[in-house]
């Protein structure tokens, strides 16, 4: 039986006096107890601001609401709180009012690629789908903050059946990604209604969940919420832990049921300067993680959303970090560093240079060790030609009729079937003088 931490008890007792431990680990009660002022913040743990910076801090809320359960707000270093990771990601920073030219309020251009009011549809076989607009805690990096925390933007039943519809008559999707938001926020009848609505579908073949639940507040991971996922499976879960002091006995606790519910468990990790800019520190969370039954997915490099200047930081330093993980430690758990592409591009995997150089035959290859190796290639290799007509070719694909045979983008360059030879920007200047 887990007990209060002389933290977590105080926090408690500071919010009722007669607090329990039950109480503490009601996620309902976390909810409704949680920090959304700057007065509340400072009465709960202790930490005063000077009145000046109190009134630029009240202003960020106005931009982005504050909100940050009793559980996280109880992993804050008090005595070093300026420094402390947990700090910086859920409380409000000055620097939030600054907004640089070359920062958008929708930088993904999620907007752009919204067919139906909740649904991003960016690439061909999945959609995102926004299914709740609150978080239990609001990150100060969101990168939906033009979104996120807005109270009057919670789907209805009606507004999700749009996006519901729209996945039922796109029949390309196969993966349905759940996010926000934050999915859990909905209440568990309304997660059991959507999750049968969508695996009813029959072309969905996955759904998964964005959740940053097991971080922020671990306790709404209940036996019946694990219990109501079950039924859906194959259900993917992704959270987002951004540092191993957020890998706490609770957050453990909630990482167990999930995994033992059976989902396979990922997370996603934002690079975020003076939280985790830090080849040790990742390396400690990415074994925390994996130690945990989660395999490290994705590491952002954080997008060029307003007011966040203060969190970037240059994508060497996400290299410089990849080079210290790659080889270094269990492959399963590196994370595949991915950069955004603003204006709705889709994520772009980025990684250190291992290839030095290349001849005829001959490939040189540096490994992480910086050891130069050389990698001798077939001196024959009878290359199929495909023309992606898959009934004759002497290789079994065994493909159903309905299944996608397009090559696209890149991979259209390097195909037989297709005689396009160049991609080329709709603006260019050239080819519109021929087209003349
Ligand atoms: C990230 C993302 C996805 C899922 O991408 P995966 O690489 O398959 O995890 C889907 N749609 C949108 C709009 C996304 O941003
Ligand atoms: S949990 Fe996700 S959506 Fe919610 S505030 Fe954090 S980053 Fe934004």
């Amino acid at each position: 039986m887990e007990i209060f931490n002389g933290t977590q008890q105080a926090l408690a007792n500071r919010i009722k006096s007669d607090s329990t431990i039950s109480n503490w680990k009601d996620w309902q009660w976390q909810l409704k107890n949680s920090i959304r002022t700057i007065g509340q913040f400072e009465k709960l743990t202790g930490i005063r601001f000077p009145a000046k910076e109190k009134e630029k801090l009240n202003e960020t809320l106005e931009k982005f609401p504050l909100s940050i359960t009793p559980y996280y707000a109880s992993l804050i270093s008090k005595d070093n709180y300026k420094n402390d990771p947990v700090f910086r990601q859920s409380f409000a920073n000055v620097h939030e009012l600054t907004v640089l030219d070359n920062e958008l309020k929708d930088p993904l251009s999620e907007e752009s690629d919204s067919p139906v009011e909740g649904i991003t549809h960016r690439y061909p076989d999945r959609v995102l789908f926004h299914v709740s607009n609150i978080c239990a805690m609001y990150c100060r990096h969101c990168t939906r903050k033009r979104k996120v925390g807005d109270i009057d933007f919670v789907p209805s039943k009606e507004q999700l059946r749009k996006g519901i519809d729209y996945i039922k008559n796109t029949p390309q999707v196969r993966d349905v990604l759940l996010s926000g938001g934050d999915p859990l926020m909905l209440p568990d009848s309304q997660i059991d209604w959507l999750l049968s609505e969508l695996t009813a579908i029959p072309h969905v073949e996955i759904v998964r969940i964005g959740t940053r639940m097991p971080v922020v507040l671990p306790y709404r991971i209940t036996d019946e919420l694990v219990s109501i996922l079950k039924k859906y499976q194959p259900l993917w879960i992704n959270t987002h832990f951004n540092h191993p002091r957020e890998i706490t006995a609770s957050a453990k606790e909630a990482l167990r049921r999930l995994a033992d519910g059976g989902f396979p468990l990922g997370n996603q990790t934002v690079l975020l300067a003076d939280v985790n800019d830090c080849p040790r520190i990742m390396k400690k969370l990415v074994h925390k993680l994996v130690a945990n039954r989660v395999r490290p997915y994705y590491l952002y490099q954080c997008d060029l959303s307003e007011g966040l200047s203060h969190f970037r930081t240059p994508i060497g330093k996400g290299i410089e970090i990849m080079e210290s993980l790659i080889g270094h430690t269990t492959g399963f758990a590196v994370p595949t560093y991915v950069i955004d592409a603003p204006g709705g591009g889709g994520k772009i995997p980025v990684m250190p240079n291992y290839i030095i150089s290349w001849s005829t035959n001959k490939v040189v290859l540096r490994n992480y060790e910086g050891v130069i190796t050389t990698y001798k290639e077939p001196d024959h290799y009878d290359n199929k030609f495909c023309d992606r007509n898959c009934a004759s070719c002497n290789l079994e694909l065994n493909l159903e009729e309905s299944d996608e045979i397009q090559s696209l983008g890149i991979e259209k360059l390097l195909s037989d079937d297709n005689d396009s030879i160049s991609l080329i920007p709709e603006d260019n200047e050239r080819y519109n003088r021929r087209e003349e």
